[in-house]
């Protein structure tokens, strides 16, 4: 039964696949060299407080002009969306958004490269502009953002980060590292990932070789401390304090401690006491960056509420089983995971220490854990729950487009809205100054001055999301048939081996006779 059903989704997963690869011209609901939004509320993304009943004009891909409906005249021949009830914010810029799911539970090996319908759903939720933070797979990153590039597909603008870099058997071996580096750089990663593993020679090296290319690293480090990190020169330290060993009184240097042990720790950890103040000290003084994923934290804790809805629609049906059973499975579970929700407000308040102390704090959806929540719906929840956190909807807001915008170094042309800028910006029915759950609401998603149909974009994947998506579409067949993507990979090469080896035998065989037919 269930291996039919498998079989019987082919149909429409390749039909619906052959017609979302054309261009991103299916999802395009307005492009005009001229457009006015008329009275809508404003987030500029600086954090100052939202202002009512504005016009905003959008020439050639930029914003012309930003003022009060009253006194900005609407220039001739602009196609006008007059929209009272809406609020616009700036294009989001997602900082540690991966182009890859955790399939439920969400044991290591189970990742599934989602790079065609990702870009789709950060787009859809608002974010124009991201950072992937950590890849398996850097060639199929790089060859969407050739895509999106192109036009050929729709999705936010992306900066590749590279693979992880883990410690390696042996000693730290600095020549290893810098030819990592430039096999990544060379597959067209900007920035690389440390990872938890990493000893203190390893990350010099490679924040050392990183720099020297003018390029950025970002860590999810363990083994190494933050305030290590920091003296090192680390750019930015991804999910916060909770992943830093630096609050482990007993560790060992270059050793990553149990992880649960560290949370054991950082629920009782005192956010106002002098080890933590030292540790935000450093950060400021030496401007290292953090990104906070608190929606992934929430997702540890197994919070009531914490479900997405919107999830059922996009889960590929042979996941979706799965996905409710390891969320109810949690929520069963809920009173062992009392430590993971207090580490989730001790986050809370650490993160608004540090920004209280002037770090410059970022942040992005991670979609991994147990395979909870995916690409922009997750985004969506880190605002909602930065203002659980204590900052205003206008500041959440901030810090997921200012921020990254200065970070990436480009806010002198996205990250905030305000004349000159490039039109990047989303349209959101209601109010997420007064409610921030309205961010979900997303209409339109402006990207280079060009309006996407965010509901458009979400049902392009529904029922896609958690199977392995490949370019090539004979690995496309085999992924969807739900089968493990190890085994889709083993298939793939073993099938193309085995042809190749016949090719070649024919081939062989058509020649030996020729020359026997000639003697
Ligand atoms: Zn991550």
């Amino acid at each position: 039964m269930h291996r039919l059903s498998s079989v019987l989704l082919i149909v429409p997963c390749l039909i619906g696949a052959a017609a979302a690869t054309t261009d991103d011209n299916n999802f395009v609901v307005i492009r005009a060299p001229r457009i006015a939004l008329t009275h809508v509320k404003v987030i500029d993304g600086t954090g100052r407080a939202a202002v009512a009943t504005r016009t905003i004009v959008i020439e050639a891909g930029r914003i012309v002009a930003l003022g009060p409906t009253a006194s900005t005249p609407v220039p001739p021949g602009a196609e006008v969306l007059d929209l009272p009830g809406h609020t616009v914010i700036p294009g989001l810029v997602g900082m540690h958004n991966h182009l890859f799911y955790a399939v439920p539970p969400g044991r290591p090996d189970e990742y599934v490269t989602s790079t065609r319908t990702f870009p789709r759903l950060y787009l859809a939720a608002g974010v124009t502009t991201l950072r992937t933070a950590g890849t398996f797979d850097l060639a199929a990153d790089a060859d969407v953002k050739r895509r999106i590039d192109a036009g050929q597909e729709p999705g936010p603008e992306l900066y590749l980060t590279s693979g992880y870099f883990h410690r390696a058997a042996g000693p730290p071996d600095a020549a290893r590292i810098e030819k990592l580096i430039d096999e990544q750089q060379e597959a067209g990663a900007t920035s690389f990932k440390a990872y938890t593993s990493l000893r203190r020679d390893e990350l010099a090296a490679l924040i050392d070789g990183a720099h020297r290319r003018g390029l950025r690293v970002a860590g999810h480090l363990c083994a190494v401390s933050f305030r290590e990190a920091a003296d090192l020169g680390i750019d930015s330290l991804e999910h916060g304090l909770f992943t830093d060993s630096g609050i482990f009184s007993a560790r060992t240097p270059d050793r990553c401690p149990d992880p649960s042990a560290l949370a054991q720790i950082m629920a009782g950890v005192d956010i106002n006491g002098d080890t933590v103040k030292q540790i935000i000290a450093d950060l400021v003084e030496n401007r290292v960056a953090v990104v906070s994923t608190l929606a992934l934290l929430e997702s540890l804790a197994a919070r009531s509420g914490v479900v997405d809805v919107r999830m059922r629609t996009v889960l590929a049906p042979q996941i979706r089983d799965r996905w409710e059973q390891t969320s109810v499975g949690l929520a069963d579970r809920r009173a062992g995971l009392a430590v993971w929700e207090r580490v989730l407000t001790q986050e809370m308040a650490f993160e608004r220490a540090f920004v209280s102390a002037g770090g410059l704090l970022m942040a992005g959806a991670d979609p991994t854990g147990w395979g909870c929540c995916v690409a922009g719906f997750m985004d969506q929840r880190n605002i909602e729950l930065l203002v659980e956190a204590g900052f205003t909807p206008e500041q959440a807001i901030s810090i997921y487009s200012a921020n990254g915008a200065a970070f990436l170094s480009v806010a002198d042309r996205i990250g905030t809205l305000a004349v000159g800028k490039q039109a990047d910006l989303v349209i959101i029915r209601g109010d997420p100054a007064s409610r921030v759950e309205d961010i979900r609401n997303v209409v339109i998603v402006f990207k280079n001055g060009i309006g996407y149909d965010s509901a458009r974009l979400i049902d392009s994947v529904a029922g896609r999301v958690g199977i392995a998506e490949h370019t090539n579409p004979i690995m496309q067949l085999l992924a969807n048939t739900g089968l493990h993507p190890i085994l889709v990979r083993m298939i793939f090469f073993g099938g193309t081996a085995l042809v190749v080896v016949i090719l070649l035998a024919a081939i062989q065989g058509r020649m030996a006779r020729r020359r026997r037919r000639r003697t």
